[in-house]
């Protein structure tokens, strides 16, 4: 199911899978640690229960596909794995430290460290150029103006785009802007990535590629590789799945029901 249906440059099918290939990197030690995580929404005076006591543990040289119906949880979800928002009960560990410890700039400074993040609508600044959306990230790292243009450009060479520094997002076609927010992701060295739907506005070929890179991301180098997806076929490639429903992680026996 759903492995590429043309022969790869770089190795065969197998290896391209997202943490499936025969040199697939034992998992480190843990980046994240969700321990009976929930979050509960309050809006107009209505709660609303996003997540419900969710465990997940997502360790260096993972690879995880997080599927679910619409309103599952799952950006909710990833939104905790990132550091963007703190549940409003249980556990979330990064590096083994508690966020409920960390101030907001100590967070932000996590979220810069450990995490890149992808997102189905690419979220790139439309009137910039490629090289200066992958710089961004590291404008918060107080790194001088040569030096982000040398990793941007590194970054953007690895997703395949040394051509394309000077374009702006509209000038891309849409696998090539996910390839850009993919080298954004990526510019900051982040042990693990998060992607949210990142195929879901690409067609099939460009669709094939972003996974190609995802998956040469988590065999190469080792990065964890976190991918919310409706597609049965994405989430096959990846080394486990968890699946959401109101909240709740579905035990996999009742999945198969
Ligand atoms: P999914 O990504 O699986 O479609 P979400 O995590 O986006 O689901 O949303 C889970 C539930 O939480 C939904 O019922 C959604 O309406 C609600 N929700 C998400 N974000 C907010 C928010 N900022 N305020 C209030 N409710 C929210
Ligand atoms: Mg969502």
């Amino acid at each position: 199911m759903a492995q590429p249906t043309t022969a790869q440059p770089g190795g065969d099918a197998e290896s391209l899978r997202v943490g499936g290939g025969p040199g697939r990197p034992e998992p480190g030690p843990p980046v994240v640690e969700a321990l009976g995580v929930s979050k509960v929404y309050r809006l107009d005076g209505v709660e609303v229960r996003a997540l419900d006591g969710v465990e997940l543990v997502v360790a260096r040289g993972d690879s995880v596909a997080i599927m679910g119906p619409s309103g599952s949880g799952k950006s909710t979800l990833l939104g905790l794995l990132g550091g963007l928002d703190r549940p409003t009960g249980g556990t979330l560990r990064f590096d083994g430290r508690d966020v409920t410890g960390l101030s907001e700039d100590e967070l932000a400074a996590v979220r810069n460290r450990v995490v890149g993040f992808v997102f189905q609508n690419f979220q790139l600044l439309a009137r910039t150029p490629a090289v200066a959306n992958v710089g961004l990230p590291l404008v918060y790292r107080g790194l001088g103006r040569g030096e982000r243009r040398r990793r941007a450009v590194d970054a953007l060479q690895s997703v395949g785009l040394a051509h394309r520094l000077q374009h702006r997002p509209s000038q891309l076609s849409g696998g090539e802007q996910q390839r850009v927010a993919i080298a954004r992701a990526l510019v900051t060295e982040p042990a693990m990535l998060l992607a949210d739907e990142p195929t879901g506005n690409l067609d099939s070929r460009s669709g094939e590629e972003v996974l190609n890179l995802l998956g040469r991301l988590h065999d190469e180098r080792g990065v964890a590789v976190v991918v919310v997806t409706h597609d049965p076929g994405v989430a096959a490639r990846l080394g486990r799945r968890v699946t959401l429903r109101d909240g709740r992680m579905v035990p996999e026996r009742e999945l198969t029901r």
